[in-house]
């Protein structure tokens, strides 16, 4: 991982050092000013004054503001910098899976399943997710004997993350810090995002569009969905987002404008469709006429 690092260079690094926690406040207070509710700490028998060690909360690795946000404790050191900007993949409900079956420390378990439901709720309900990292010892995470982990410091980190990937199957995920757009939606260049490419693509000639994100996701947004050529639906995917095509109307090579009233969202057969097809030219006239782009 380290050569991985070394190799996108020193200035990505800057934006992981930036999050490397300095100092380490208490739990409770990071998760308060995340947006959580946090009154019930104080309900402790040892009284409010000691409200923070409440072993009920202060444990715990993920925090849940229903309808609103959730918090997740993330290790420093397993963070990655992608060329795109800062991930964190892991799979919490394989780890509750093996501290189930190989440890008598039950809590973990308890903790991992919690932390998985509490992601795919996030995902579930696009909530806004705030990130406490935490750097210190960590305990091999694919060996639940170990001893355990123990933080030096943690800090809340002020940029909130979102949910790039999620496997509902396996519970496999990867959040990226800011930046994605929480959406149902997904067309054919998030691919290229998980790939840690950019969004751009060479076309034969050689030179590069680029395709602004926003607008792609705005014309999914419209498209609610559905095919804008055949009304049709997109396919879901296994977490559950649904598949459409972004297409340029007039395309970015003949000087077609990025915005979005020149976005279709396409099934993809009608995408090919309406590059190759024998009909592309008449695709092209019905999608022009709905969004009132003008044939140049
Ligand atoms: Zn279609
Ligand atoms: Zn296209």
């Amino acid at each position: 991982m380290l050569g991985r690092r070394q190799e996108i260079g020193s200035e990505m690094n800057q934006e992981l050092e930036e999050i490397r926690p300095k100092s380490k406040a208490r739990l409770m207070d990071l998760v308060q000013k995340a947006g959580v509710d946090v009154s019930d700490w104080a309900n402790y028998k040892k009284g409010p004054k000691h409200a923070a060690s409440n072993p009920k909360y202060c444990y715990e690795w993920s925090f849940v503001q229903p309808g609103k946000v959730v918090v997740l404790n993330l290790w420093f050191g397993v963070m990655q910098q992608e060329k795109f900007g800062i991930t964190s993949s892991f799979n919490m409900r394989k780890l509750g899976d093996d501290c189930k079956r190989k440890s008598r420390k039950a809590m973990w378990t308890t903790r991992a399943y919690k932390m998985d439901e509490a992601i795919q709720e996030a995902a579930k309900n696009s909530l806004l997710i705030r990130v406490i990292v935490c750097d210190g010892s960590i305990r091999g995470l694919s060996d639940p004997d170990q001893k355990a982990s123990s933080v030096r410091n943690r800090m809340l980190d002020p940029k909130p993350w979102s949910i790039t990937k999620y496997d509902v199957q396996t519970g496999e995920y990867t959040l990226t810090r800011g930046g994605a757009i929480h959406s149902q939606y997904v067309d054919q260049f998030e691919d290229q995002i998980e790939n840690a490419e950019t969004p751009e693509r060479v076309d034969r000639t050689g030179s590069v569009f680029k395709r602004d994100q926003k607008i792609r996701q705005l014309a999914m947004e419209r498209a609610n969905g559905l095919c804008e050529y055949c009304g049709k639906p997109g396919f879901k995917l296994a977490d559950g987002r649904v598949f459409l095509e972004t297409h340029h109307i007039i395309p970015l090579s003949a000087k077609g404008p990025d915005v979005i009233a020149n976005v279709a969202a396409l099934c993809p057969n009608h995408h090919r469709e309406a590059h190759h097809g024998v009909n592309a030219e008449v695709i092209r006239g019905k999608l022009s006429a709905k969004k009132g782009v003008s044939i140049l």
